[in-house]
């Protein structure tokens, strides 16, 4: 791994009881770098997602973190070295308000540039409903918050698992409008996203799974469509 590789994924595997849901799976994030991951339901990727969170049962080297070792650390300790998740679904806190939510993503106590006026510039909706409870937000709205209480961590990394799933295009578009505002002060990266376009036009290097393994791997700007249908799909 070069000087600057944040992340690194060597040969990871991960089960479900007797299920096998990856197979020696490698990838590479650089300090600073946008990467998507595709790939169809079932492919692996919110579990790629959960392996580096902590919350699988994985082998130490499998997830290096700056030349560290981190693949069995706990979800705290991850969160603790500047790895926020995005999950999938959100999980916010129902009976919190948005404020709440937003206020126990901050709770590491990282140094950073996010706190909750930069975030309530970057979302103005979620100034407007602070005091709402989170679940009385539309889905857009939860998946502001949900982004919103990872960047109040101040990670190093974000880690964002379908964050279109469910919503109207417009919603959609203004979330992914936001996103360079997000990466642009050199936060790294992972987009899970089953839209290949949205993928493509916000990542440097796309990773495309199928069946629990990177089926192909390149520069987004490169790589031919043809040959990620195939490794998409299959076909
Ligand atoms: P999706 O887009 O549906 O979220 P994905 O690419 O994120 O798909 P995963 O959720 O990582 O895929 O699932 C990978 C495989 O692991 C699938 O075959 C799924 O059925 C299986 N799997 C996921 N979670 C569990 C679980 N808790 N127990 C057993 N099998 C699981």
């Amino acid at each position: 791994a070069g000087q600057n590789t944040l992340l690194d994924i060597r040969n990871l595997d991960a089960h479900y009881g007797d299920f096998q849901a990856l197979y020696g799976l490698s990838l590479r994030v650089q300090a600073g770098e946008v990467v998507s991951v595709i790939g169809a339901n079932g492919a692996g990727k919110t579990t790629l997602m959960r392996s580096v969170s902590g919350l699988m049962r994985n082998q130490a080297e499998q997830v290096v973190w700056k030349g560290r070792e981190i693949g069995a650390l706990r979800a705290d300790q991850i969160a603790a070295l500047g790895i926020a998740l995005v999950p999938e679904g959100r999980l916010l806190f129902a009976s919190l308000s948005v404020e709440e939510n937003l206020i126990i993503g901050g709770q590491m106590k990282r140094k950073g540039p996010w706190t909750l006026q930069r975030l309530y510039r970057l979302f103005p909706i979620l100034q407007e409903r602070r005091n709402v409870p989170a679940t009385a937000l539309s889905g857009g709205q939860q998946q502001m918050v949900a982004i919103g209480r990872a960047l109040m961590s101040n990670p190093e990394l974000l880690l964002m698992d379908e964050i279109s799933l469910g919503l109207a295009p417009v919603i959609i578009k203004s979330i992914y409008e936001a996103l360079p505002s997000i990466t642009g002060e050199g936060l790294a990266a992972v987009i899970v996203e089953q839209d290949i376009a949205k993928a493509l036009a916000v990542s440097s290097r796309v990773y495309c799974l199928q069946e629990g393994r990177v089926s192909l791997e390149g520069a987004s700007s490169e790589v031919p469509r043809d040959a990620i249908s195939r490794a998409y799909f299959g076909v």
